[in-house]
């Protein structure tokens, strides 16, 4: 039976009134399982009413009572994981032990944001001149929204609202609408938490939504994560309504493999990279760039077994590694792309496009495929697929590999495999991506360092979560303050000088 489900807005369910929906899918069997509402222009504008209203009292809020807050609510996810995993399976169709993976990293930013206290701290210096002191604080923004992607329903917003929240703002969060519901579970277990109305809120839809957050005056800053077409569109669109903007975008991560790699572990890396969450991971590893013919060789020989082994299935199920994609259209798109591939004279060395389960006929399924003998003219190496397919690319040299990487337009992430210390440390330098890996295929940063790529990867000037989230929730402000006791005042129209 279909759900129908609402926005949340002001600490509570709000059913959907624009008349306008969309249909949520179970992607392993391919049927409707809910209505999503897609807010008007006046919904939005509703649900920033209520942040704005409860913006001052949770921002003058100690910092500390915030904090409590904040744990309270990481309490509630890790007593309700199987639960909230399943959520994120039924909908999304990823493996239920991917899902909990993923809802583990979100968690790891909550925890972060739990130390927020001692992340606000400013800095204080005494007797700047004679009598003057100057400090800094760092103060919320205000109303922050932020616009995330279907591939992670948990785990990207955790990436954004925590922090957001702990810093002082309240928090407008517009999801995918292909995978809705883990927005709404959180803002019930947040209210649990204690969290007061209006502090965090949640409106689906669509690109009406989207450009009425992106075009309303109270709205100081948004975190969008998804295609880079749309990062582009929301960073330009954003800055030019005067918001602070952090846009991600997509990726095509290069794995380099030297010949002196330790080719089993690298091909364990590899598969696991590429395959996981059936691709659709923005650090996924879609390019392996073999060094060498007789490396490209030995990698192929090795991958070969590996992915042969993969049990592809529904994500509830406890055998399944790797579940169907989201929805019909990026099947059909992905499938396309492999098709492409073969035309485009690429060696399609196993072949996922026509999988079939039993019982899961008309589930989003394709096995994992693997491409030999890609080069850089392709669209298969060009685009970003976002599904099972991983590329074996061969460059003659680690020059021309590391050439690869650089002039590849994404820059997100990439891994090097090697035992060579020099060539590692060279590459983790010359890299011109975010995030780099050495011998580690995604080399996603823990919580309390900052998530972020490089090029068309990332359009704005702070990266996700860590310290770097701090800064991107917050404004400084500097303090220069004189305490005029025993000191000779006069009128000096010079430029002011301190010391
Ligand atoms: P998407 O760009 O289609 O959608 C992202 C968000 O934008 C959704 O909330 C969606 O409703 C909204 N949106 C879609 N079209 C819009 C439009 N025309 N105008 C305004 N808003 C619009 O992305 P997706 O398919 O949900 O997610 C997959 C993409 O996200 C991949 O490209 C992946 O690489 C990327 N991604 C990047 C990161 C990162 O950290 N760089 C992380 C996860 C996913």
């Amino acid at each position: 039976m279909s759900e129908t489900l609402s926005h949340w807005i002001n600490g509570q369910s709000v059913a959907g009134g624009s008349g306008r929906t969309g249909n949520v899918f179970n992607p392993a069997i391919g049927e409707k399982i809910a209505e999503v509402p897609f807010a008007s222009v006046d919904e939005v504008a509703r649900a920033v009413a209520a942040a704005k209203a409860a913006s001052p009292e949770w921002a003058s809020t100690p910092a500390i009572r915030r904090a409590r807050m904040i744990f309270k609510f990481k309490e509630l996810i890790e007593a309700n994981m199987n639960e909230f995993a399943q959520i994120v399976t039924r909908e999304h169709g990823k493996v239920l032990s991917d899902a909990m993976g993923s809802i583990t990293r979100g968690l790891e930013v909550v925890e972060f944001a739990c130390g927020i206290p001692h992340l606000l701290k400013g800095e204080f210096s005494e007797a700047v001149g004679t009598g003057v002191d100057s400090y800094s604080m760092r103060q919320p923004l205000g109303v922050v929204a932020g616009i995330t992607p279907f591939n992670f329903p948990a785990m990207v917003p955790m990436w954004m609202f925590p922090i957001s929240l702990a810093c002082g703002n309240t928090f407008i969060l517009k999801p995918s609408e292909k995978d809705p519901s883990a927005a709404n579970y959180m803002a019930e277990l947040l209210k649990e938490a204690g969290c007061p109305k209006g502090v965090f809120n949640v409106v689906h839809g669509d690109k009406i939504a989207v450009d009425a957050v992106l075009e309303h005056p109270d709205i100081a800053a948004i975190s969008f994560v998804g295609s880079t077409p749309i990062a582009e569109y929301i960073y330009a669109t954003g800055c030019s309504h005067g918001k602070r903007v952090q846009a991600l975008g997509g990726a095509k991560n290069h794995a380099i493999v030297l010949p002196d790699a330790d080719l089993d572990m690298t091909s364990d890396a590899l598969v696991s990279a590429a395959y996981g969450s059936a691709g659709e991971r923005c650090m996924a590893v879609s390019v392996a760039v073999a060094v060498g013919d007789k490396a490209g060789d030995a990698l192929i020989e090795s991958l070969k077994p590996k992915i042969e082994q993969i049990k592809v299935g529904p994500g509830t199920d406890a055998d399944s590694e790797m579940g169907p994609l989201v929805s019909k259209v990026h099947l059909d798109k992905v499938r396309g792309y492999v098709d492409h591939g073969v035309s485009e004279g690429a060696n399609l060395v196993m072949d996922g496009r026509d999988l079939k389960l039993q019982g899961y006929e008309n589930g989003y399924f394709i096995g994992p495929c693997l491409f030999d003998h890609v080069t850089p003219e392709m669209k298969i190496y060009k685009e970003e697929i976002f599904g099972p397919v991983l590329s074996v690319v061969r460059a003659p040299d680690y020059d021309a590999a590391v050439k690869m990487v650089n002039d590849h337009e994404f820059g997100n992430g990439t891994a090097i495999f090697t035992r060579d210390g020099d060539a590692a440390r060279d590459f983790a330098s010359q890299a011109e991506i975010g995030m780099v890996g050495v011998n580690v295929p995604i080399p996603v940063p823990v919580a309390y360092h900052s998530f972020g790529g490089w090029k068309r990867s990332l359009f704005g000037d702070h990266n996700m979560h860590g310290m770097e989230g701090v800064r991107f929730s917050t404004k400084m402000k500097t303090i220069t303050a004189r305490w005029p006791t025993g000191i000779r005042s006069g009128v000096d129209l010079s430029f002011p000088m301190m010391g």
